[in-house]
């Protein structure tokens, strides 16, 4: 077998272009722009490469750009002004504070700053809280990226087995919680489970979210299965995934390459999150 390979790059792309077209369309009906304020601290370079990205792509569909970039030396009391400013401006429909933070700051205090209504990431206590209930509210990028992806593949959630390995409140936790909510039978795996391998076996869905290369290899993977690879690793050869791709592929139905599968379609579910954030500072339902 030689599984489908999800175009993460093309989804992202057919998605920015209609997010584009609703926000001249959400512009047009309110007078207002959508903008997105991102808070760079100190000169981390892989995070100073992710934030241009970020805002590029996002002036490149119609949204105003806010980027405020602190000097590594920054006190919390100095970034929390920042933060709370940006929650007060009204041209800022969302805030993104870039992690990782300088050595010594605490960032869960800094992000529960953000109002849920800004709340791009999804990562504040507030959105959690909303995602735990399956209340409506902004949903971290990366996981709902992920169902984004399921749903353009034209993958069934609903009724499969998922297991997602990994359970950080950045990716896997959240993601299972949304398998969940589309009512997918959903197992966790984590650093503590025993074999690895004949927990995945069992997923018609199987999502690695571990960050450790090459940890899931044909021998995790049930012939037929829906294989996303979340990880994301640089190495001399490049870009590599948590998952053995060309090995898996000749066992799975479906694959996500590393890169140009989940990565595009984080950026694009910021985006998406900037315009829902933009929609419920006018009052609308999301
Ligand atoms: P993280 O906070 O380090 O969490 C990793 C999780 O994987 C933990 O729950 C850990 O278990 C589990 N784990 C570690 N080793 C394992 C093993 N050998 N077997 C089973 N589970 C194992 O990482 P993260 O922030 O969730 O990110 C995960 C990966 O996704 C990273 O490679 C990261 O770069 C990538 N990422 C990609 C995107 C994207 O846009 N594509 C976005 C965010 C992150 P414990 O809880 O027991 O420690």
């Amino acid at each position: 077998m030689s599984a489908k390979v999800i175009d993460g790059k093309a989804v992202a792309a057919r998605l920015s272009e209609q997010l584009a077209d609703e926000i001249r369309a959400f512009t047009a009906a309110s007078g207002k722009t959508p903008g997105l304020a991102t808070v760079l601290v100190g000169d981390d370079g892989a995070s100073e490469v992710y934030v241009a990205n970020k805002r590029k792509r996002a002036s490149a569909i119609g949204i105003a750009d806010h980027h405020v970039h602190l000097d590594g030396g920054s006190s919390a009391d100095e970034i929390a002004a920042t933060i709370s400013r940006l929650a007060d401006d009204d041209a800022v429909s969302g805030i993104l504070l870039q992690l990782p933070l300088p050595h010594g700051l605490d960032a869960g205090p800094l992000i529960d700053l953000i109002p849920a209504n800004k709340d791009v990431d999804g990562l504040t206590t507030l959105s959690a809280g909303l995602l735990a209930r399956g209340e409506p509210g902004l949903r971290p990028c990366t996981p709902s990226g992920v169902i984004e992806l399921l749903d353009a593949a034209g993958i069934e959630i609903a009724g499969t087995r998922a297991v997602v390995v990994g359970r950080s409140a950045l990716v896997g936790a959240p993601l299972a919680q949304l398998l969940t909510q589309r009512n997918a039978t959903v197992t966790v795996a984590h650093s503590r489970t025993r074999d690895l391998a004949d927990v995945t076996r069992s997923a018609d869905l199987l999502v690695a979210a571990a960050g450790r290369p090459g940890l899931i290899t044909a021998d995790h993977v049930r012939p037929g299965a829906a294989v996303i690879d979340v990880g994301i690793h640089r190495t001399p050869e490049g870009l590599r995934g948590d998952v053995d791709e060309a090995a898996v592929a000749e066992v799975a139905g479906w694959i996500t390459p590393v890169p140009g599968g989940v990565g595009p379609m984080t950026i694009a579910m910021l985006l998406r999150n900037t315009l829902l954030a933009a929609r419920l500072q006018q009052g609308e339902a999301i």
